[in-house]
């Protein structure tokens, strides 16, 4: 269990230093200068005030927060562009749509204590924090109950107590929220309380960082990472090419020369990355990043969310396309969550040959 934390037995504790409360990281600052007024995205991006009334009603049920650099991506007087539609809040936000529900994967039942579920055989997922840097209008857990968990969450002890009573985990993943805007001093008490079980191999950590505020990889959370006693997987978030930079560049390139396996999860979104260009170019971006595509998820049906729908043949279709033009390792895993299924259900259908000019 963890009770006192030695903090002189992590080499990392020595050679990184946690910043004051009154001299936060470089990053925490990006991260706390986020846009979160619709009027200004879209001032930033010279777009029509006429969208401000619906974006200002859908930002009242579901904040709009979208960092700077991230915003420094987009397309400027294009309503359409793919990293703009993942952040505006919109009126199609507001309709009831029958089967989109608030709890869509079941978290609700999974929740064997505060923060912890457990669903799948040999893993658990440790809810390690309920704040994000960016609100994707899409997301699963818009609706989570974030407070009740977190609470709780702010020391490991309850989590690990209840992973110790869990026989079979051997992989332990952090998600949330977002794992990685916990403080550097947060994630340093991880590590101690990892090397006393050896019997968890790999840390996960699923996180929308180290894309949308790549200030995130600086050089204490290297250290960090170098420093675990386990693998560190880190499973990002990417939807479409067009979030790589040069700063996300970066900081892949820093966790790969940290060790860290880079993977990516998408979600399959409707007029983001809903055509066999777009995946193709994701995958391909991905690659030159070091970072090999993962999962590509069907959309969870969250209530406000309908309209970011792909229907499932068509998913089939694109991944059937995906298949037949990239090698096998750029191709993702089509999947849905079904709530009770032992694991993510694959949707992938084989290699479809499209004739150019093709609509699939
Ligand atoms: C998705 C998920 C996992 C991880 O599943 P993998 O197939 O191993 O990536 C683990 N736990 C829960 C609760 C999940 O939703
Ligand atoms: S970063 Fe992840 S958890 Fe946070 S809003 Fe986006 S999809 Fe949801």
């Amino acid at each position: 269990m963890l009770t006192v934390e030695d903090k002189s037995s992590t080499k990392s504790a020595m050679i990184t230093r946690e910043p004051t409360s009154s001299q936060q990281a470089g990053w925490q600052q990006a991260l706390a200068a986020a846009v979160t007024d619709p009027r200004e995205l879209l001032a930033m991006l010279e777009l029509d005030l006429a969208l401000l009334p619906a974006a200002r009603a859908a930002h009242q049920q579901f904040r709009l927060r979208v960092p700077r650099g991230f915003v420094a991506r987009m397309r400027p007087r294009d309503p359409a562009d793919p990293l703009l539609r993942q952040v505006l809040p919109l009126a199609a936000e507001l309709r009831q749509m029958s089967g989109f529900i608030s709890d869509p994967v079941g978290d609700g039942a999974a929740t064997l204590a505060p923060a912890l579920l457990s669903k799948y055989s040999g893993r658990a997922l440790f809810i390690a924090s309920g704040a994000c840097a960016i609100n994707c209008r899409y997301c699963f857990r818009r609706e989570y109950p974030y407070g009740d968990g977190i609470a709780a969450a702010a020391d490991w002890a309850p989590a690990f107590a209840q992973l110790d009573r869990l026989a079979d985990v051997d992989e332990l993943i952090l998600s949330g929220g977002d794992p990685l805007t916990l403080s550097d001093a947060r994630l340093h008490k991880l590590g101690p309380a990892l090397a006393r079980r050896p019997w968890i191999r790999r840390l996960r950590i699923h996180s929308r960082l180290p894309v949308v505020l790549p200030e995130r990889i600086d050089s204490g959370f290297l250290a960090w990472a170098d420093a675990l006693p386990i693998p560190l997987v880190l499973v990002i978030h990417t939807n479409h090419a067009n979030e790589f930079d040069g700063t996300v560049a970066t900081a892949m390139a820093d966790l790969r020369r940290a060790g860290v396996m880079l993977l990516n999860q998408s979600v399959l979104l409707a007029g983001v990355n809903d055509d066999a260009d777009a995946l193709a170019d994701l995958s391909e971006a991905l690659f030159a990043n070091g970072v090999l595509p993962y999962y590509l998820h069907m959309l969870d049906r969250v209530r406000g969310a309908a309209h970011f729908e792909v229907p499932e043949d068509q998913a089939r279709r694109l991944a059937g396309a995906l298949a037949a033009r990239l090698p096998g390792y750029l191709v993702p895993r089509l999947v849905r969550e079904v709530p009770g299924a032992p694991g993510k259900t694959p949707l992938n259908s084989g290699p479809v040959a499209v004739v150019p000019g093709d609509a699939v």
